[in-house]
């Protein structure tokens, strides 16, 4: 199974000039390499998508930061599956927990929203994890995330949901200095499982990709990302700075092979 590192450029690059000069410069740092392990996903806003369609990079595959779960009509300012598949994406991130916080996405939200991408054949890179409150308190709900927002979703779906897990408290905006340790990520990790193994079972499970998303930088990939299991990260910030994400991709495909 082939590790991931994708990108979540988020509210970024804000014009179509910054956007070619980021293009440029990825491109020129990745002429010459090969990563036999790893796919990379650039997750893009949307007014970017035809230019990153129209970049051809083989090395790179597209991805949407979101997506509407109908697929054409009267959904104002929304986009469609449909639409994101015809501009080559093949990875929606879903459940982010900005949208959680500022657009107030419900679990039930994602959920419609990973059973439409499955059916028109798009990705989802499902995002769980808890907020610092929740850290402090122990609440459990990575498991009642992933119990919603997969309602429904089949066993012969379910290889194709990648499950991020992006503790909020982790992520760079909220919190600069706090890191998960390799331990605390490893835990999430088996707390995944577990739950993908009591609903899927454990040969379907091995199938499953689960990342790590949350200040994922060169200086930690090789901790928090390789140490810990995971199959590869969610990157934010770094993913700004094209030798930053180079390096981490690096980094994890070369990761000791299990
Ligand atoms: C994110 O918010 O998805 C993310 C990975 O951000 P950062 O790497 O900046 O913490």
């Amino acid at each position: 199974m082939k590790n991931i590192v994708a990108s979540n450029l988020k509210m970024n690059l804000l014009s179509i000039n910054e956007r070619e000069a980021y293009l440029k410069r990825l491109g020129a740092l990745l002429a010459g390499k090969k990563f036999t392990d790893t796919e990379i996903v650039l997750c893009a806003p949307f007014v970017h998508l035809e230019g990153f369609k129209k970049w051809k990079n083989k090395k790179v595959k597209r991805g949407a930061q979101n997506m509407f779960f109908e697929d054409k009509g009267s959904f104002t300012g929304e986009i469609s599956p449909v639409m994101l598949k015809n501009f080559d994406c093949e990875y929606v991130i879903l459940g982010h927990s900005e949208r959680r916080k500022y657009i107030q996405e419900s679990n039930q939200d994602v959920n419609l929203k990973v059973i439409s991408a499955l059916k028109n054949g798009i990705k989802p890179i499902l995002c769980v994890g808890e907020d610092a409150d929740q850290k402090r308190d122990g609440t459990d709900i990575v498991v009642e995330q992933l119990q919603d927002c997969l309602n429904g979703v089949s066993k012969g779906k379910i290889e194709n949901v990648i499950i991020c897990y992006e503790p909020v408290w982790a992520i760079s905006s909220n919190n600069p200095d706090h890191l998960p340790t390799t331990n605390e990520v490893m835990s999430a990790r088996l707390l995944i499982k577990k739950f993908l193994v009591a609903e899927y079972g454990a040969k379907i499970t091995e199938k499953v990709k689960i990342i790590y998303g949350g200040s994922v930088a060169p200086d930690n990939a090789g901790t928090i990302c390789v140490d810990s299991g995971m199959d590869g990260a969610l990157v934010g910030k770094e993913s700004l700075t094209p030798s930053s994400l180079v390096k981490i991709v690096e980094i994890i495909d070369g990761k000791p092979k299990t």
